[in-house]
């Protein structure tokens, strides 16, 4: 008998999540389109190399969580991974103006100079909470307050925030921003009893107890989703190409633009790895339906890179770190800052140093907005000041994302409740990526991989 032809599906969206998953449905031997709108597969992982300079534009590293593991070894990208310098494991929070390392140990915090003896009693008194089920969200400032106090919420939670959200702790959602956090109080009453039985939980797996080391490649993040879409079959990655209409029925049809050309093809399941904004401008069935426009509200507040290179001697500080984080409370211009050069090898020529300075989020959007020079005029008596940088930058490279990251904010479940109804109305349709399954590129992968697992399985090839 003669095997059945593999099925054909679409993968809309190139960045980590939609790769991800074409690369799974590729080796679960499904036939897989990808569309990507620019020419370059990737999304918000970019990567500029010049003159010695190595430079990220969206994210600069990535968590060697198991599933990020897994795929770095099928793609055989082991020998170009990189993991983060030992100096790394120090991290900053500015403190009245100053560097203060952030503390790694119970004991480490007992002595830390980054909170007052009545916030570190706190954090102690902590290890007495009791179990709590909540029935209603809560905003992660108010459910961090409630665990630990207002001064950790000001100088732990709020940088911290920054730092991975650009987000602000009094709007986002305990519940969706910080899920296992959420499951933690559920589980154990207090935070802090619960991320050791975690930590617990995974050395009896097998698994390294510390956090998961911080990783990248000796070209930078955008060798991960190159090696992606190389991977792929020849004519598998469909660059420069925009999804603009999809007719539901059984085969889908997927409507595409490719410089004013429009074409159209057939799939026998869809999946979407979109952001909000993306989602929200597709058109589906043939009445011109933007089924998902509600999803354009979701905050996604503007934030700017700017990555900067100076001479070693222009600037004081040892830069013997991953980074730091700024503090609203603080009020200074940026959100935070990567030390690059002291995070991954190769990111500055020798004898040069580069950080990589974040700017705007929900706190500041209007900075972030901030032309390259304007930006780099009001964030450098900031660096002046924290790191003793002199002179000016001999290398920058600014990158702006208009809508950088989904807040989850309060109520963020009526962003979700659409996504889930047009999946229970259409058959097929797999929607994932950042909007839903978690921010980190790790979730991306980990969403691109159950979205293709599920996909499969409805194409017949679990
Ligand atoms: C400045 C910044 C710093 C970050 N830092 C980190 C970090 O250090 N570590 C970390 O883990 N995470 C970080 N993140 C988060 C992480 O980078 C993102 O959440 C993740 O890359 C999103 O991947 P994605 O594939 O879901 O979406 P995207 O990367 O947004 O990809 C979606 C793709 O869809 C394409 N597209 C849009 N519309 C269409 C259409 N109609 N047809 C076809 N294609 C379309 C887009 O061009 C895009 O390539 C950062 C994000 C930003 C912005």
């Amino acid at each position: 008998m003669a095997a059945s032809a593999p099925p054909s599906l679409a993968v809309i969206g190139g960045g980590l999540t939609g790769l991800t998953a074409a690369w799974r449905l590729h080796r679960a031997g499904c036939r897989v389109t990808l569309y990507e709108r620019t020419p370059r597969p990737g999304g918000a992982i970019v990567t500029h190399a010049e003159d010695g300079w190595l430079a990220e534009g969206g994210p600069n590293s990535l968590q060697l969580v198991p599933e990020v593991a897994g795929l770095i070894a099928e793609l055989g990208l082991g020998p170009r991974q990189v993991a983060a310098g030992a100096a790394a494991k120090k991290r900053f929070i500015v403190r009245r103006g100053r560097l203060v390392p952030v503390p790694l140990s119970p004991a480490g915090l007992l002595t830390s100079p980054l909170f007052s003896p009545g916030a570190r009693l706190r954090v102690l008194l902590e290890l007495l909470h009791r179990p709590r089920v909540r029935t209603t969200d809560t905003s992660l400032a108010a459910f961090v307050g409630a665990h630990f106090g207002q001064e950790i919420v000001d100088y732990g939670l709020n940088p911290f925030v920054s730092g991975v959200y650009a987000g602000d702790p009094a709007k986002l959602s305990a519940r969706y921003a910080f899920p296992n956090l959420w499951q933690l109080e559920r589980r154990h009453g207090s935070l802090l009893r619960g991320l050791r039985a975690q930590a617990a939980e995974r050395r009896s797996r097998g698994e390294a107890a510390g956090v998961h080391p911080i990783v990248s490649f000796d070209r930078g993040l955008e060798v991960l989703p190159q090696a992606l879409a190389s991977a792929l079959p020849d004519g598998a990655v469909q660059a420069g190409v925009t999804v603009t209409n999809l007719i539901p029925g059984r085969p889908w049809k997927v409507i595409t633009t490719r410089g004013g050309e429009v074409a159209t093809s057939a799939f026998d399941a869809l999946v979407l790895a979109l952001p909000a904004g993306a989602l929200a401008q597709l058109i589906f069935g043939t009445l011109g339906e933007r089924s998902l426009a509600s999803l354009d509200h979701l905050p996604m507040p503007p934030v700017a890179s700017l990555f900067l290179g100076f001479r070693r001697d222009q600037v004081a500080h040892p830069l013997d770190g991953f980074g730091a984080l700024v503090p609203a409370r603080e009020q200074r211009s940026l959100l935070g800052m990567l030390f690059s050069s002291t995070l991954f090898p190769g990111r500055a020529p020798a004898d040069h140093v580069a950080l990589t300075v974040f700017a705007g989020g929900m706190r500041q959007p209007e900075t972030g907005r901030l032309a390259a020079d304007a930006l780099a005029a009001r964030v450098l008596p900031d660096l002046r000041e924290l790191l003793g940088v002199r002179g000016d930058p001999v290398y920058s490279r600014h990158t702006f994302w208009p809508r950088a990251i989904p807040q989850y904010n309060l109520g963020h479940e009526r962003f979700l409740e659409p996504l889930a109804r047009l999946e229970a109305q259409h058959p097929g349709l797999f929607i994932g990526g950042n909007t839903r399954d978690g921010i980190s590129l790790p979730d991306c992968v980990r969403s691109g991989a159950e979205l293709a697992r599920k996909a499969a399985a409805y194409a017949g090839r679990a």
